[in-house]
């Protein structure tokens, strides 16, 4: 798949016409496909039962599961992390304006944007990346409704001072949990914080279902609203007590589920590993540095972040143009931020100036290849290349910018 032996010279880099380093495609979260008998079995016992979705027994048994896992008393499974987020807020009764970082996946904004609820962007500590809460305190006036969290990479937000901050104000907390399933807040799961936490169980996240979600509370009455606002309002049969959309996740997703959830601290150990070995590879080239993970905290490391500063020698886009040409599939998440997206950019003009480390942070982040399913081989041939293009730096950049210009 990948040449580890090719000799590296600065004239056959795949972005200057040379042959790519790996053959095919290293992604960032490539999807891990194990446990396919376990998945069969449930299937089966779908198929034999003729249930495939409307809160069948599959998906029952995974929120049982996904509740004892998490320590929390109720889980909500979805169609996917969006839909779960859009049925939290209309259960919760969001409105007007919502405090949120800038620096999260889209998906946030657009659910508030397409609720009539404005989208208000909160810079992000510099060192945590998660919600600036002096800067949240700026942003809350009497139409704030709520504030939404983002536990980025699996670092908790500082949920303590969100908690007395909102609760001061008369404000809903939430969180956008969709990376943080098997990572701690003092030592506690998350998905118990706030009002309710949301997490996505896509095909690129530690678990998934295909395409998945689930909203995590300890309140019951929530909880039942959430039930029924993710069946169309229904109550019983045919008596609907409030407005609704479908947002049910199928007993195809739920097999899934199940066949993968009991080897998650599998895949976690996997992804801390994978982030070790990269650290240990890639230690002393300057202007690559790691994003720190929440100290004395379990995390589930299935992003691999760092930073790429000027020290490199190439900027980070030059760096993810050299490396998408060997096939290696870095990402860029989350630039340029949802404030400089459309269509809030248009819409609110949120300057650069007013979020400025969400600004300095996007041009800077880089997400290498890593999750549940990343070989070593893959990961070495990501480090030798990042350590090759960083000692010849100078004359790289001398050719890249000569191109462009
Ligand atoms: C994946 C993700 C979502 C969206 O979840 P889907 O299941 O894809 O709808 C939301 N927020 C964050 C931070 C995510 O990474």
């Amino acid at each position: 798949m990948t040449n580890l032996k090719q000799n590296l010279t600065v004239s056959s880099l795949a972005v200057f016409g040379g042959k790519p380093i790996s053959k095919t495609a290293i992604h960032s979260c490539r999807p891990y496909a194990d446990d396919k008998e376990a998945f069969l079995q449930h299937l089966d016992t779908a198929w034999q039962a003729r249930r495939f979705t409307n809160n069948g027994p599959l998906v029952v048994e995974l929120e049982q599961q996904l509740q004892s896992y998490l320590k929390v008393d109720h889980c909500i499974a979805t169609n996917n992390g969006t839909a779960a987020m859009s049925i939290l807020m209309q259960a919760l009764g969001l409105k007007q304006e919502v405090i949120l970082p800038s620096f999260t996946f889209i998906s946030t904004a657009h659910t508030l944007h397409m609720a009539g609820i404005k989208p208000v962007f909160c810079d992000i500590d510099p060192i945590n990346w998660t919600l600036d809460i002096e800067h949240c305190k700026q942003l809350i006036n009497d139409k704030t409704s709520a504030i939404i969290g983002t536990h980025i990479w699996g670092n908790a937000c500082n949920i303590e001072e969100l908690t007395q901050l909102c609760s001061d104000k008369g404000i809903q907390l939430i969180f956008d949990a969709a990376h943080a399933l098997g990572c701690t807040y003092h030592g506690t799961p998350i998905g118990q914080f706030g009002a309710a936490e949301v997490f996505s169980f896509h095909a690129t996240k530690v678990f998934h279902t295909f395409e998945g979600g689930a909203i995590t509370t300890n309140s019951s009455e929530l909880a039942e609203r959430l039930r029924k606002t993710r069946n169309f309002g229904f109550n019983d049969y045919d008596h609907v007590t409030l407005a609704g959309t479908n947002a049910k996740m199928t007993e195809i997703s739920a097999a899934m589920g199940l066949a993968s959830l009991s080897s998650l601290e599998k895949r976690v150990k996997h992804c801390h590993r994978a982030y070790k070995r990269y650290q240990e590879l890639l230690k002393g080239v300057n202007g690559i540095s790691f994003y720190q993970r929440n100290t004395g905290e379990k995390s589930n490391y299935h992003y691999i972040v760092a930073e790429v500063s000027d020290e490199f020698g190439l900027n980070r886009d030059e760096l993810v143009n050299v490396l998408h040409a060997e096939n290696i599939v870095v990402r860029r998440y989350f630039y340029p931020g949802s404030h400089q997206s459309e269509p809030y950019k248009t819409l609110y003009r949120t300057t650069d100036n007013e979020l400025p480390i969400t600004h300095k942070i996007a041009r800077r982040v880089l997400i290498l290849p890593g999750g549940a399913d990343i070989s070593d081989e893959e990961i070495d041939v990501t480090c030798k290349l990042i350590r090759f293009i960083h000692a010849n730096a100078d004359k790289i950049a001398t050719i890249l910018r000569k191109q462009s210009s």
